[in-house]
C-alpha cells in the first residue's frame, strides 16, 4: 500500500484509485466475477470539495458521504463548478436531514427504519428526480451494539414497507462489518448478508470498505465503499 496522502493532497489520487481498481479486478478474477458488476463508491467524507473534485477528474463517478451537514455543501460546491458525481449517502440519516440530502443523492445506503422510509416518502415529491430513489436496507449482521442497522430478523418487515413505497426502489442490503485484524475474519458476515439478500430476492449488496473490500467482492458485493485506500487517512 502507498503511504497516506497528506491532508488535502490530490497528487497521489490517480495512482491510489488505479491501485484500488486493480485490486477490485483481481478479487473479481479470483471469484470468477465480471468487474463491471462491482461499483466503486469513493468515500470522500472529511475531505474538502477540491479533493472530491480531483477524484471525479481522476475518473471516479460515484462518491459517498456519511453526514448531511457535509454532503450538502460539498455537493453544492461541485455542482457550482459543473462537476456532477453520483452521491451516495452511506451514514445514519436523521429524519430532519432527509430534506437536505434528498436533492443531491443518487442512492441511499442506510435505510434502517420505517420512520425513515415515511420521511423520504413525505419529502420525495419535492425531489426533482426521474424515478424512485435506489436504496439499500442496512443490516447489523454481527449484532454489534455500536452499529447502525436492523437485525436480520427485521429485514422482511422493513423490506415490505420500503418496497411498497413509490419513492424508493430497494436494490438490496448494506452492512458495515466489524473491525477485525484480518479481513478473512469478516467473510462470514459478508456471506450472511449475501444469503439474507438472496432469501429475499434482492440482487444488490453494498459491503466492503478499505480493510475488507476484496473479501466482500469474493462474497458477492455489488457496491464497495472505499475511503482511506483512495483518499488517504482521515484527520
Ligand atoms: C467511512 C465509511 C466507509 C469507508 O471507510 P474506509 O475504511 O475509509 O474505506 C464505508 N462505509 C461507511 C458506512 C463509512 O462510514
Amino acid at each position: 500500500m502507498t503511504a497516506p496522502a497528506s491532508p488535502g493532497s490530490t497528487t497521489d489520487l490517480p495512482s491510489r484509485l488505479a491501485a484500488v481498481r486493480g485490486r477490485i479486478r483481481a478479487a473479481c478474477e479470483r471469484a470468477g466475477r465480471d468487474p463491471t458488476e462491482v461499483t466503486l463508491v469513493g468515500v470522500s467524507k472529511t475531505h474538502p470539495p477540491a479533493v472530491a473534485r480531483a477524484a471525479v477528474a481522476a475518473g471516479l463517478a460515484d462518491l459517498g458521504e456519511n453526514r448531511a451537514q457535509e454532503l450538502a455543501p460539498k455537493a453544492e460546491a461541485l455542482t457550482a463548478e459543473g462537476v456532477q458525481p453520483r452521491w451516495h449517502f452511506i451514514g445514519h440519516l436523521q429524519r430532519n436531514k432527509v430534506r437536505d440530502v434528498l436533492p443531491h443523492i443518487a442512492a441511499l445506503h442506510s435505510v434502517a427504519s420505517e420512520r425513515l422510509v415515511d420521511e423520504v416518502e413525505r419529502r420525495f415529491e419535492r425531489r426533482d428526480a426521474p424515478g424512485p430513489l435506489p436504496c439499500y436496507i442496512e443490516v447489523n449482521v454481527a449484532g454489534e451494539t455500536s452499529k447502525e442497522g436492523i437485525p436480520p430478523s427485521e429485514v422482511e418487515v422493513l423490506l415490505r414497507r420500503a418496497s411498497a413505497s413509490t419513492a424508493l426502489r430497494v436494490e438490496g442490503l448494506m452492512t458495515v462489518a466489524p473491525r477485525v485484524s484480518r479481513p478473512e475474519e469478516v467473510r462470514p458476515v459478508f456471506r450472511a448478508l449475501r444469503e439474507l439478500a438472496a432469501a429475499h430476492g434482492l440482487a444488490g449488496l453494498s459491503m466492503g470498505m478499505t480493510d475488507d473490500f476484496e473479501v466482500a467482492i469474493e462474497e458477492g458485493a455489488t457496491v464497495v465503499r472505499v475511503g482511506r485506500a483512495i483518499f488517504g487517512e482521515r484527520q
